[in-house]
């Protein structure tokens, strides 16, 4: 770590797993180049300030009940939250602010900026009150955010089809989507998303700056059309998951079994299945899941997460005898640790951002079946663009599952996969490296803090 460079930057997480991940990789990149670390969060979701010693973690009440948070819209939840958080927020940033006049050593290093989830747009609210620059991380990919813009206005309109046959043609609104993908998303309900957005996007366009924890070998020419878009600073800094695990920020306890039991499987045997924080299946969908990887015979990770699927219908006793002979299944497993081990030969995902971003650090093949919002784009990406894994084209079903699983692993269309996968593996390395894009987007994200 370099010495203490006399700044703090106070960042503001969003309270998702999906968003917790990025902010505290982010809080360990600026604290490895000399920042100082305040993290303001909600009382909801908030992550385990013990984990993370070097930093200092301030907890604002937002307000939710147990009924508010377990909604399934998260829309709703975060119009919700940025309605409670507003005043908790601004009292407690109006007394760190005034404290950084102590005479404490820590505490009267100078607030340089506010760093905050792009998903919180009250704070531009507080600009004129707290005269702090303020940059916005974002969570997406640069395609996802420039293009979901255009979301409210395809709804509004109605987006139809002339005929079936165009559903696997490129959404030309939003690429590298199909139109069937266009289709799904704007099926979702989202009633508070136009006027969400809009404000998202006036946030954006008045800060100091956007972060996004992606890289111009991943985002190709996004990136140029968003400094066009937004005119602020943008900074591509990179996916740092091997030098900065999120594991450590895990809302969740992970089941340390999982580790052990890769070590007793052969190299590039095992699929890992799991579906993130949000996504959510029902019952019948499991159990497709779960024979097609069964079926596969091939070894198998599973992660099966607390709610994670809908009504009560669990796996009856017979099925999970018969999955146990091949398989693991766990609630939460410490995925990033997975991803890096040698047994690992595929991940089937719901193509979050951040395990597409961790599966591509570590080199792993994908088997994409996204569920909901940007997991569409990222799986397009995957599988039509970068070509490091192959789509299940949205269909939950054992046979299909079983088919992918053996391509993957066995035939030449796996081989040709885990070829490019290598590439692009080393070209987001060689990214974040010395003189690669991402680290010299860092350099000028350190110095723009700094300039403050
Ligand atoms: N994750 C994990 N263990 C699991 C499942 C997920 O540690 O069993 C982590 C994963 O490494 C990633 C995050 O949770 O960093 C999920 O983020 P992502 O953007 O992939 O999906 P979301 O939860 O936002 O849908």
């Amino acid at each position: 770590m370099e010495k203490s460079n006399g700044l703090r930057v106070i960042l503001f997480p969003l309270p998702i797993q999906g968003c917790i991940n990025p902010m505290i990789q982010l809080a360990k990149i600026l604290h490895s180049r000399g920042f100082s670390i305040t993290v303001i969060h909600t009382s909801f979701n908030a992550p385990k300030a013990s984990s993370h010693p070097l930093f200092t973690f301030l907890q604002i009440q937002d307000g939710l009940s147990e009924t508010e948070t377990r909604t399934d819209d998260n829309t709703q939840l975060f119009t919700l939250l940025n309605r409670r958080c507003e005043t908790p927020f601004r009292d407690c940033l109006t007394k760190l602010l005034q404290s950084s006049d102590s005479k404490t050593e820590e505490k009267k290093k100078r607030i340089s900026c506010l760093i905050h989830d792009s998903g919180w747009t009250f704070t531009q609210n507080l600009d004129k009150i707290l005269k702090l620059p303020r940059l916005i991380l974002n969570v997406y990919t640069i395609s996802y955010f420039r293009g979901h813009f255009v979301l409210p206005k395809l709804r509004r309109e109605g987006y139809l089809l002339s005929q079936d046959s165009e559903l696997d043609d490129l959404a030309e609104e939003f690429p590298p989507l199909r139109k069937k993908d266009l289709l799904r998303l704007l099926g979702e309900k989202r009633e508070l998303l136009e006027p969400y957005l809009n404000m998202i996007l006036e946030s954006t366009k008045s800060s100091s700056g956007i972060i996004f924890m992606s890289c111009e070998e991943l985002d190709q020419g996004s990136l140029s059309k968003a400094r066009e878009d937004f005119k602020v600073p943008i900074f591509a800094i990179g996916p740092s998951h091997s030098n900065f695990p999120a594991s450590s920020s895990s809302l969740f306890t992970q089941d340390e079994t999982c580790i052990p039991w890769l070590d007793k499987q052969a190299d590039k045997s095992v699929i890992y299945a799991s579906f993130g924080s949000l996504a959510s299946m029902t019952g019948s969908e499991l159990i497709e899941i779960a024979w097609g990887l069964r079926n596969s015979d091939q070894p198998f990770l599973l992660v099966v997460r607390d709610g994670s699927v809908k009504g009560t219908e669990a796996i009856p006793e017979e099925v999970m005898a018969r999955l146990n002979e091949k398989g693991k299944i766990v609630k939460w497993a410490p995925q990033q640790e997975i991803l890096k081990h040698r047994a690992i030969g595929g991940f089937l995902t719901h193509n979050g951002m951040n395990s597409v971003v961790e599966s591509v650090c570590e080199g792993v093949p994908m088997i994409c079946l996204p569920f909901l919002w940007d997991q569409f784009l990222y799986a397009r990406l995957v599988s039509d663009v970068w070509k490091v894994g192959i789509h299940l084209e949205h269909r939950i079903e054992r046979n299909e599952i079983e088919r992918a699983v053996r391509s993957l692993l066995f035939e030449n269309e796996g081989e040709a996969i885990r070829e490019r996968m290598e590439l692009l593996k080393e070209k987001v390395e060689r990214s974040v490296k010395q003189n690669g894009s991402a680290y010299r987007s860092l350099e000028h994200l350190v110095d723009h803090i700094s300039s403050f």
